[in-house]
């Protein structure tokens, strides 16, 4: 999918992930929403997470998606979330897991 930004970064003809292995990259969110702010991108193209129905990449992308928190030292707590369709707020279509910490979380989320 060449006009899917997140299938060019995992090509890598774009950016630069901060964690790769065969089946997903994670890299830093461009515009944070907090202090730390990292997507565990799948490298096969899937537009949300509805279609991520492979239950070991799915366990791989919540798996990677702890490591990376243990390793940005978010103890006190960190969010994960996967905004599904544009009514949650999703803006590109390459499923992706937010991860997000480093500051006090609000409940409910807007
Ligand atoms: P969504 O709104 O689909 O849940 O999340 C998409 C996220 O991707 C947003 O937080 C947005 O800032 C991030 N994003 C969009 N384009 C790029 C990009 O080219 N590079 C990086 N690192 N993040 C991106
Ligand atoms: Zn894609």
């Amino acid at each position: 999918m060449s006009d899917c930004i997140f299938c060019r970064i995992a090509a890598g003809e774009l950016g630069s992930p901060v964690y790769r292995d065969q089946r997903v990259i994670v890299i830093d969110d461009i515009n944070p929403q907090a202090p730390v702010h990292m997507l565990v991108i799948p490298i096969e193209h899937l537009p949300d997470a509805r279609s991520l129905t492979d239950p070991d990449l799915l366990a791989h992308v919540f798996s990677v998606g702890h490591r990376m928190a243990a390793e940005r030292q978010l103890d006190g707590g960190y969010r994960m979330v996967f905004n599904t369709g544009p009514m949650a707020g999703q803006t590109v279509f390459h499923v992706h897991l937010h991860v997000l910490g480093g500051r006090q979380m609000g409940w409910p989320p807007g």
